[in-house]
């Protein structure tokens, strides 16, 4: 058996090795480090796959949150609602503007922003909402879009670990996770589902006008070369990462789809398991597993990671203090019990390799141990 991994990008590389050395190759033969020609072809190919008028790309996921909110003309102490049960960079970007983070709880099976706690949650200094699409799963935007109407909000998707998944709405239309709201951001990091080779990421939006303004954001404020029409940043997708993200962008389906049997296969195995709850699969998203996350309703989930790591497999705890609670943001005056759902995930979950290597003998040898230790 092949050792396991977490992520197994050495195995996905050996497969697209030449592709990706000549587009790397390529690139370093024009010298167009910055700003080549497979920037361009990388943004048209992703605005095509989406089906979204505009691609942004950008340098990683969390400039993509920092220049969506640079673009909404906030003004500080605006309130911004998002969870505590995700990566640290939304609530990082909001206090880096000024913004106030207004963090609230997740629904217990979605592991995604509770619209009813947004609702609760909304006061006349509130400006937007920041759902993530978490682990690959898109959170209920129907119910969040019909609570931004009302109350005139901005919704920023998340969608760093969605890239692929499709919302499905009440009457069977799709839209890829990213392309619903205001804007979308992603992240290009090595271990998302469309990872490149170092750092990256894009925004999304349909707005003309917001994605002349999130261009220029992203290039220190200007549209005119040397004439700066308000204030940005140096945020850029290197060339390099596009060309090799091109090639890997024509694999994302059946990438998204390797998971998905992955996690099928961890479905099958655990979904009689009393210990276990497995990842519930929500009616109005599909599911690109960027993260395989069970929940362990018994105690020992420390002493269960050790023994898997015992017989070679990884797990990690995503994530195991939620942001509410964390040292840097005790500012924001939050206590145990504002999040009950988020506190208690934070406690129980675990997420099991997860990549588009994974083969059945590797697979049967996780869920045997793992039923075994629960056993
Ligand atoms: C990875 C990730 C980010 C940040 O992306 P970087 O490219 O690492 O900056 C933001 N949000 C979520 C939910 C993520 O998973």
């Amino acid at each position: 058996m092949h050792p396991i991994q977490m992520v197994d990008l050495k195995g996905q590389y050996q497969k697209i090795k030449t592709e990706v050395n000549n587009a790397i190759q390529n690139v370093i033969d024009s010298t167009a480090f910055i700003q080549g020609s497979e920037v361009k072809d990388f943004q048209k190919e992703l605005e095509q796959y989406l089906g979204v008028k505009h691609v942004i790309p950008c340098a990683n996921g969390t400039d993509a949150l920092q220049i969506a909110l640079m673009a909404l003309d906030l003004k500080p102490d605006d309130e911004i609602i998002t969870t505590g049960f995700t990566f640290v960079a939304t609530v990082e970007v909001v206090e880096l503007l000024k913004l106030k983070p207004v963090i609230v709880d997740v629904e217990p099976d979605s592991f995604t922003i509770s619209p009813e706690a947004v609702e609760k949650a909304i006061t006349p200094r509130t400006r937007a909402i920041v759902p993530v699409h978490l682990f690959g799963q898109c959170a209920n935007m129907e119910k969040l879009q019909d609570i931004a109407d009302r109350h005139n909000l901005f919704i920023i998707e998340d969608a760093a670990q969605a890239l692929g998944t499709d919302y499905i709405y009440r009457n069977g239309a799709r839209k890829k996770a990213g392309t619903i709201s205001n804007i979308g951001t992603t992240s290009f990091f090595p271990s998302k589902n469309l990872g490149a080779y170092g750092d990256g990421g894009a925004l999304f939006t349909q707005d003309n006008a917001l994605a002349e303004k999130i261009r220029s954001i992203a290039n220190h404020g200007m549209q005119v070369r040397y004439y700066y029409d308000r204030i940005g940043v140096n945020s850029r997708l290197d060339t390099l990462q596009a060309g090799i993200l091109r090639v890997k962008l024509k694999h994302l389906d059946e990438y998204n789809q390797a998971r998905e049997k992955a996690a099928s296969f961890y479905d099958a195995a655990f979904k009689r398991h009393p210990a276990i709850r497995i990842p519930a699969r929500m009616p109005y998203s599909t599911h690109i597993f960027h993260q395989y996350t069970i929940q362990i309703s018994r105690d020992g989930r420390e002493e269960l990671r050790k023994s898997l790591a015992e017989s070679g497999i990884p797990a990690m705890i995503y994530y195991p203090v939620p942001l509410h609670l964390q040292k840097a943001y005790a500012h924001l005056g939050y206590r145990e019990g504002d999040s009950p759902v988020t506190e208690k995930l934070c406690k129980t979950v675990i997420s099991l390799p997860m990549h588009t290597e994974l083969d059945e003998e590797q697979l049967r040898y996780i869920t045997d141990k793992l039923t075994g230790f629960l056993s």
